[in-house]
């Protein structure tokens, strides 16, 4: 194949390829052959894209003085289209560009396939969808002759009739990598010159086919056969070819990783790129701009300015600090305009003053151009100036990827600017939403570094050439790889035209060309599939059990090893950092925390590590929580608005009307500021009645209680264990007939007393405070729960039925498992020694139950509990942790 081409340039003739980056990778394999040759300078070789080919060829004929659109323009004069149909559909600016976008490839395909049906009166059969996007076709094409327009697509069936009549020689063509030719390209081709098209002949020495036992191993044994291979031979090309390449990227590239030896030249590079939205300049600029005159969710917010691209490093960390202390005071919001962002916080640390007064000059730089709609073109002459002022892109050093990222972004803008051909004018917000639309369709790859090992899907690998290739996922569902007809046109054209995805045989037939065009392409094809795929038994694709090869299992040494071997060396760390202070902070939750997993809790108290859970649009479960028990403290804090005994509750005549006075108090009180602003009257007005309504009903429960009085609520008491005061609150205090003391817990969500079950338990709240917390007699300890018709007490009581709930059923677990002596004396030395074991340091990984512990505690990152090497281990400890309770 290398030699035909180059006898082909050789000859002058010109080398056309199906899509840029074939035509990339044929002249970069052109010029690493001179190179190795001994060459020092070469002439470039006449490689182009069909695209190019194109429009080259009709600049250099050019009947008339069209205006040739770019792509975004073409899709926004489609957009205008379809907004003017005023179809209700259409509505939505984001379904008019999606539908413009289908429209466009709609007319492509007409174009390559079916020319005549561009003529109107061709297509006066098309009904419902065909006959909705007729329409807006006759619209295009009569928008495009009025304003002397001319669509890239339309190009090559233009030029056609134009090389019938030119004159000049013109080089002879060899079509490379086209797998499949549209009616079109073979009609160019013919009027063109005399052409052929390369097809690779040389069948490879080898062909195998493997079958691995999932999808991982069988990436990781790819990953480690083309390193192997571009380790043993640098100058050797390996092709590896993957169907679902933009979802499996991130996978990809870790697997490949793990063979790339540090610090040297990159082994592998992906044929496509990936929106230039998701590079980290691009889409640090684009919510820079947008935040001047719209909020940004928190999430997106906590990462630009994390990611200092509008700040320097000390800038940058006390605007994370500044982010902290919000959360900390629960002044978090989901979504941060940039008004509200910089408005008077008492939150300490301030933010950075030059950091505040860069964002206020960008923001009244705006409001004086933003008064009214301008062009597109002006707007982008404004975006560097206002990017310049907020400090965009910060300070740190770029590496060659960041900055032809931040070339591509220029291109970005100059393309949004190109909408102003036809003179339109737009507002600020809706010259973002062109940004962001051209920010998502621009692809960008750092400029190709020659790697070893190439990564592509099966089209795009059309026209690379390899000296190995692998094809990943030659499982029967993936490969031949169907797809669906277009929508916008009807079925009988598609069909009569043979375009693509017409018929199950038309897919088979065209993944078989691509089967066959890279079996003939290397000397050495691997094909393998994954057996289980997301637990489903897959079968081998009968297009590669045809050629014909049967799947074997994947050869022992490429099989990776279960566990990575781990960078670092493990030893067991016996190592302990004492508490030294007096009491801490934290209370009960500590030790918790320190039954649950004994790092959690030195991680939470000691190196104040916190979760951090998303800010929501209304109130948070924890913020209901906090509420409901701030209006049942007020409800119980006794006369002369509350009340203090079960006395006072069953002769309160109207209890609805008392809660209302305490819920509407606690509201006025406990609302965030935050909530009040972006909430709806009506929301509050109905969390009201939510809270009225389940407090109530659980008053009328409590009422049925043997009577009682309430000894206090909210209390704090500090206890003393190993040598350290940890301070207790306990919603509720209770004393029972009897004398003796019920501690109450009120709980909104399904809590049982499981969770205080010795020898390990999940919670130790309520023991620690009923064994350390109270002088007098303890009675038992409860859970309330406070839930719309499912209010209970659950828990440990000495005698229910006696001092609590008279019509407890004997079968009811606070009958049958009453309080004990015993039961206390174990909890109370459960506790004390959790109290020496945090004071003494004991800090180890040992969550109590895996995966469930760490999925509720959301310090994954600092314990790194998930990382490969801890799996193993894991694994073993929760085997065991089943088998003990089998036992039990
Ligand atoms: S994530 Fe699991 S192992 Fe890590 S600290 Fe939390 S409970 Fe412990």
């Amino acid at each position: 194949m290398d030699a035909e081409i180059d006898g082909w340039l050789r000859g002058e003739g010109l080398v056309v390829t199906s899509s840029d980056r074939a035509a990339l990778a044929l002249r970069s394999a052109f010029h690493r052959r001179r190179r190795a040759e001994g060459l020092t300078a070469w002439v470039a070789p006449n490689i182009l894209d069909w695209k190019t080919l194109a429009r080259n060829a009709w600049e250099e004929q050019r009947p008339d003085d069209r205006l040739l659109l770019n792509s975004t323009q073409e899709e926004a004069l489609w957009a205008d289209v379809i907004r003017d149909q005023q179809h209700l559909t259409t509505a939505l600016p984001g379904s008019v560009h999606r539908l413009a976008a289908m429209a466009v490839t709609a007319h492509e395909l007409l174009c390559s396939y079916s020319p005549r049906h561009l003529r109107e009166s061709a297509r006066a059969n098309w009904d419902r969808d065909p006959g909705t996007f007729s329409g807006w076709l006759t619209a295009f094409q009569q928008a495009c002759t009025k304003s002397s327009l001319i669509s890239p697509v339309c190009l090559a069936l233009e030029l056609i009739p134009l090389l019938e009549t030119g004159k000049g020689q013109r080089p002879r063509i060899l079509a490379a990598g086209f797998d499949r030719l549209t009616p079109l390209q073979s009609q160019l081709f013919d009027k063109w010159a005399p052409w052929q098209k390369l097809t690779p002949e040389e069948p490879a020495d080898q062909v195998l086919f493997y079958e691995a036992s999932d999808s991982q191993t069988e990436l990781e044994a790819c990953a480690k056969w083309c390193s192997q291979r571009a380790h043993a031979n640098p100058h050797s090309r390996q092709l590896v070819i993957t169907q679902d390449i933009s979802l499996r990227r991130g996978e990809i590239e870790r697997a490949f990783l793990q063979f790339a030896p540090p610090a040297s030249a990159p082994l592998f590079e992906f044929s496509l790129g990936v929106p230039l939205k998701q590079t980290a300049l691009a889409r640090g600029a684009h919510s820079l701009l947008r935040w001047l005159d719209d909020a940004l969710d928190e999430a997106e917010l906590d990462w630009l300015l994390a990611s200092g691209l509008s700040a320097d490093q000390d800038e940058s960390d006390e605007l994370q600090s500044y982010m902290r202390a919000l959360r900390q005071r629960g002044l978090q919001r989901a979504q941060w305009s940039l008004q509200a962002f910089l408005g008077p916080a008492p939150v300490l640390p301030k933010l950075p003053v030059s950091w505040v007064q860069r964002m206020l000059i960008a923001q009244r730089i705006l409001r004086e151009i933003a008064r009214s709609a301008i062009s597109p073109l002006e707007w982008a002459d404004k975006i560097p100036q206002l990017l310049n002022a907020m400090g965009w892109p910060g300070q740190q050093s770029r590496s060659s990827a960041e900055f032809q990222a931040q070339r591509r972004w220029q291109h970005a803008l100059d393309t949004a600017a190109s909408l102003g051909f036809d003179g339109r004018r737009v507002h600020w917000n809706e010259f973002l939403s062109i940004l962001d639309r051209t920010l998502q369709q621009i692809l960008f790859a750092p400029q190709s570094l020659d790697a070893p090992i190439q990564i592509a899907g099966p089209a795009e690998s059309a026209g690379l050439a390899a000296d190995d290739i692998w094809f990943l996922g030659a499982d029967e569902e993936s490969w031949p790889a169907v797809g669906s007809m277009h929508p916008l046109l009807p079925t009988h054209v598609q069909r009569e035209a043979a375009m693509p995805h017409t018929t199950p045989l038309r897919d088979w037939e065209f993944s078989s060309a691509v089967t066959k065009r890279l079996v003939n392409s290397a000397s050495l094809i691997h094909f393998s599939f994954a057996r289980q795929k997301e637990g489903v038994e897959t079968r081998p694709s009968r297009l590669i059990t045809n050629i014909p090869t049967a799947p074997q299992p994947l050869a022992a040494e490429l099989i990776p090893t279960p566990v990575k071997p781990p960078i670092t060396v493990p030893f067991t760390d016996s190592t302990r950092v004492p508490f030294r202070h007096e009491s801490i902070q934290g209370g009960s939750s500590v030790l918790t925390s320190q039954s649950q997993c004994p790092f959690k809790a030195f991680a939470t108290a000691r190196l104040g590590a916190k979760d951090w859970d998303p800010a929501e649009v209304g109130l948070s479960a924890i913020q209901r929580g906090q509420i409901l028990h701030s209006v049942l403290h007020s409800i119980w804090a006794g006369p002369p608005e509350g009340l203090r005994s079960h006395r006072d509750l069953i002769t309160t005549s109207d209890r609805p009307y008392l809660v209302r006075r305490h819920v509407q108090k606690i509201l006025q009180e406990e609302i965030p500021n935050a909530i009040r602003e972006s909430m709806p009257r009506r929301y509050l007005v109905l969390e009201e009645e939510r809270l009225v309504h389940v407090i109530t009903e659980w008053l009328d429960f409590e009422a049925e209680r043997i009577p009682f009085s309430v000894a206090e609520t909210e209390a704090k008491h500090p206890v003393s264990l190993a040598g350290v005061t940890f301070n207790l609150r306990i919603d509720r205090v209770d004393r029972l007939n009897d004398g003796s003391l019920l501690v109450i817990d009120y709980k909104t969500g399904n809590v049982s007393p499981k969770t205080w079950e010795l020898p390990r338990p999940d919670d130790v709240q309520l023991p620690l405070y009923a064994g350390f917390g109270l002088k007098e007699k303890l009675g038992g300890f409860v859970f309330a729960k406070v839930r719309t018709g499912e209010h209970a007490f659950a828990g440990k009581v000495e005698d229910a039925r006696a001092t609590l709930l008279p019509q407890l059923q004997s079968s009811t677990s606070l009958v049958q498992e009453a309080l004990t002596a015993e039961q206390l004396r174990d909890w109370k030395q459960y506790i004390e020694q959790l109290a020496r074991d945090f004071v003494a340091g004991r800090a180890d990984v040992d969550p109590r139950e895996y995966p469930e512990t760490c999925e509720r505690c959301g310090l994954q990152a600092v314990c790194r509990i998930q990382e490969p090497e801890n799996q193993h281990w894991l694994e073993s400890e929760s085997e065991a942790f089943d088998e003990e309770r089998e036992d039990e």
